[in-house]
């Protein structure tokens, strides 16, 4: 099964939606594979936004997500990279439609809400990143029977 990489960030953790996000993702039919409330390292951050690093937001895009706790997340299901994305909404969240995350609870580029992988090689790299082996429970739900 396809597994992707989600993070609630700052603003979101502070404005209490960690749950909101996890109810979205549940109901759609997404299982939960780990799930940790961490501060991040100025390290960590930028190598998760290694790609950014030339770019004009990056020393404030790294000050952001280690301003204050984030949710990290591992999420298994078909197409779950994708469908993230669009549950996630676009980036910019004045372009991001309502009924997506961003679209119902952003005004800013910089305080997005949340992220997600968006390539199977992101998720990839991401899941390592930011998770052990031993924090990712792989398993079945009884209700997958109704989903798949
Ligand atoms: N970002 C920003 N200013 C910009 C573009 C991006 O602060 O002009 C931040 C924003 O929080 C975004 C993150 O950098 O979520 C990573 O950017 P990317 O283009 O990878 O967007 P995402 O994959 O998060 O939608």
């Amino acid at each position: 099964m396809e597994k992707t990489f989600i993070m609630v960030k700052p603003d979101g953790v502070q404005r209490g939606l960690i749950g909101e996000i996890i109810s979205r993702f549940e109901q759609k039919g997404f299982r939960l594979e780990g799930g940790k409330l961490m501060n991040v390292s100025r390290e960590l951050a930028e190598k998760h936004y290694a790609e950014h690093k030339d770019k004009p937001f990056f020393g404030e895009l790294v000050d952001f997500i280690t301003s204050g706790p984030v949710f990290a997340m591992v999420w298994a299901g078909e197409d779950v990279i994708a469908t993230a994305r669009r549950m996630m909404g676009q980036t910019k969240p004045s372009e991001a439609a309502p009924g997506t995350v961003r679209g119902d609870y952003g005004l800013t580029v910089g305080k997005n809400i949340v992220h997600g992988s968006d390539s199977p090689e992101s998720a990839k790299r991401e899941i390592a990143l930011w998770f052990e082996e031993k924090e990712i429970s792989s398993y079945e739900k009884a209700i997958e029977s109704w989903v798949y």
